[in-house]
């Protein structure tokens, strides 16, 4: 799996990871949401920094780690979509 390359199948044994293209969008999605509630809590329940540029910060914190597990989410969603399948 590359940055936001999804594998078929794996290299090493290959058993199929990726039947359906669309099997794991929902979890996709679901996972996405984990972010959006942290965002959502910090400015509606007030639990970030008080300052401006504090919660600047926690907004840009947030996206970046957001942006840097986007391959290990949809590693993620992979794997649930292929635990239900095989299950
Ligand atoms: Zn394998």
């Amino acid at each position: 799996m590359k940055w936001l390359e999804v594998n078929a199948s794996c290299s090493v044994c290959g058993v199929a990871l990726l039947e359906n293209e669309g099997d794991p969008w929902a979890f996709v999605v679901l996972l996405d949401r984990i972010f959006v509630l942290v965002l959502l809590g910090v400015v509606y329940f007030k639990l970030g920094p008080p300052t401006h540029a504090a919660l600047i910060t926690v907004f840009a914190s947030v996206i970046a780690v957001f942006i840097l597990t986007t391959p290990n989410r949809f590693g993620c969603c992979l794997a649930i979509a292929y635990w239900l399948r095989v299950r």
